[in-house]
């Protein structure tokens, strides 16, 4: 099975690569050499001149990247309650 591409794209130059998703390597941005930021495999990535387009890219991947985090959040108070409760007993 090939290894799926996945989108990376640096906001501040909008440009746009894909390759392969793997958790401990992030592209680099060809122009300003910064990481690139990870965007699901199918997301349509704008044309660099669709300005409006990339700026609602960007907030929705800033709003996903905060609703992840609240998630993430809320599963770590979830395991120390579980844990508080475990230590009563
Ligand atoms: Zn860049």
């Amino acid at each position: 099975m090939k290894a799926k591409q996945t989108n990376f794209v640096c906001f501040k130059c909008k440009t746009a690569s894909r390759g392969p998703w793997r958790r401990e390597f992030a592209f680099k941005c060809s122009a300003c050499q910064s990481d690139m930021e990870m965007l699901h495999f199918d997301t349509e990535i704008p044309r660099k001149k669709n300005t409006t387009g990339w700026k609602k890219l960007e907030k929705f991947f800033r709003d996903q990247q905060e609703r992840l985090q609240k998630e993430q959040e809320e599963r770590t108070r979830e395991i120390e309650r579980w844990k508080r409760e475990r230590e009563k007993k």
